[in-house]
């Protein structure tokens, strides 16, 4: 019997497959499904079948996504997920991103996406309070982005030495970055992949306020090049991932460009939080930056992997990361001057600004949200949750068994439930204990860190979907877990 998968895959019924597929995300978008885990067994047993020899054809994958996956999904879109930095994402932007997927499955070629992938970084970037000389390059993620900010760096500073890191390798340089103690990892992890060194990436102590303290950074870059160490970058971190700190850019920036450095932003989470007019100050000295980076799937809920890095001169990416022409690419395109179809050129080369070849038009889906949306309703959007961050910290200080552990800068809080006489150390475990019951047994949903050595409880909120009406039972029921915790000892 000749079964569907012997007239090979459906490519066309786009209207009835996606037509069912939104109206279980519609449903799936209710969040009053049970969790995921409480029906693993059932889910499990449904899904792990042998390699299938033939294929229940498309109706049938439809019928099981909708049946077995989608309702057994992860929980965070659920409007009280506050945890990490990551959220679920907006309903055009979705779309836009899965039209590109058919539409443009690349972002290359004379097309109006491949315009858009240009015009959406222009957009970002302005929205962002970068002038408008900062071009960019999309990638999956800040990890991506910090690398490819960092590759900058490297070929920037090595070449005013007369070399090229990109070609040629490092040539036995020492090499050192430079950020606080709260940067992201994948900061290291560049500098590792860059060829720095993990280990090469200083470590600068922080004020009270999570953020880094210039005269340590002064000292440290002072001491490198005392010891014929090269600064490659100075890192500032523009909402830090613990606590939502901003480091003083135009402090950072200007010592960077004192010792010669380069100066990199780490804008992944709060870049975007220069719309917020009450932050004006905090981002003061951004116009320093040489390279900056925003992550959309972070505050502007795009869907997960996209990120923007931008630079003054996208010259020198294209020395830092060109793949050097290649028979299989150049060779099927024309001069950009005698453009007659839209395959006669590759637009944009993309591809040479940072790691990747094959990948997707990402900027459709920043474009979508700038449209939908607009500099005012993104504007509305951050402030607002900026306003829940306050407002839960404000809570925190004035409950008499909750303390806030920091004044929010931008919309991460951090609390913990305090019992007086208890010490530190029992304050922690006591309140691991709390955020584990608060994921098993209620709607909310933040994650951890620790501040100034305490662990708190750290909801981040960026979150399209949160009303008022989450933020506002949230400490309330802090509050009850740690009195029934507490009560039961
Ligand atoms: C999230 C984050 C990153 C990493 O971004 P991914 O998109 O998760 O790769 C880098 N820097 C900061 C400040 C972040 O918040």
């Amino acid at each position: 019997m000749a079964g569907p998968s012997a007239h090979g895959p459906e490519i066309g019924r786009f209207e009835e497959h996606l037509g069912r597929i939104g109206r279980a995300l519609d449903e799936f978008g209710r969040f009053d499904r049970p969790d995921a885990v409480s029906r693993r067994d059932e889910w499990t047993r449904g899904l792990d079948v042998p390699l299938p020899v033939s294929g229940v054809g498309p109706d049938g994958v439809v019928d099981e996504l909708l049946g077995i996956v989608v309702p057994n999904g992860a929980r965070i879109s659920d409007p009280g997920f506050w945890g990490f930095i990551t959220t679920g994402p907006t309903t055009v932007a979705v779309g836009s991103a899965t039209a590109a997927m058919l539409a443009s499955p690349q972002r290359y070629t004379i097309n109006a996406f491949n315009f858009i992938e240009e015009l959406s970084l222009r957009w970002l970037g302005e929205l962002c309070g970068l002038g408008p000389e900062m071009l960019g390059v999309y990638s999956t993620g800040g990890s991506v982005a910090n690398l490819v900010g960092l590759g900058a760096a490297r070929q920037w500073t090595l070449e005013k030495a007369g070399l090229d890191p990109a070609g040629d390798g490092l040539d036995g340089r020492s090499l050192a970055i430079y950020a606080s103690t709260e940067v992201h990892h994948t900061v290291q992890r560049a500098a590792g992949v860059l060829g720095i060194g993990r280990r090469n990436v200083r470590a600068i102590p922080i004020d009270d306020r999570q953020r880094i303290v210039p005269e340590a950074l002064r000292e440290a870059l002072t001491t490198d090049r005392a010891g014929g160490i090269t600064p490659v970058a100075v890192v500032a971190t523009a909402g830090t991932t613990n606590t939502g700190a901003i480091d003083p850019l135009r402090a950072c920036g200007e010592l960077a460009h004192e010792f010669g450095a380069w100066f990199h932003v780490d804008g992944a989470y709060g870049l975007p939080a220069v719309l917020d007019p009450r932050l004006a100050e905090d981002f003061d000295g951004l116009e320093l930056a040489d390279s900056a980076i925003v992550d959309p799937h972070k505050w502007l809920a795009a869907p997960v992997g996209v990120a923007a890095t931008f630079v003054r001169d996208r010259s020198i990416l294209h020395r830092a990361f060109t793949q050097e022409p290649a028979d299989y690419l150049e060779g099927s395109f024309t001069a950009p001057d005698d453009i007659q179809s839209s395959m006669d050129h590759m637009g944009i080369p993309y591809s040479d600004f940072a790691v990747e070849l094959s990948a997707p038009a990402r900027g459709v889906q920043v474009w979508s949200i700038i449209r939908e949306e607009g500099l005012e309703g993104l504007r509305e959007r951050i402030r607002r949750d900026n306003d829940y961050a306050r407002y839960v910290a404000e809570r925190a200080t004035d409950h008499p068994r909750l303390e806030s552990l920091t004044e929010p800068q931008l919309s991460v809080a951090c609390l913990r439930y305090t019992v007086p006489g208890l010490d530190g150390q029992a304050l922690d475990v006591l309140n691991t204990r709390l955020l584990r019951r608060l994921i098993r047994e209620t709607p909310f949903l933040p994650s951890a860190t620790v501040v100034q050595g305490a662990y708190a409880i750290r909801p981040c909120f960026i979150n399209p979907r949160t009303t008022w009406e989450h933020v506002e039972g949230f400490a309330e029921r802090m509050v009850a877990l740690g009195d029934e915790l507490t009560s039961a000892e």
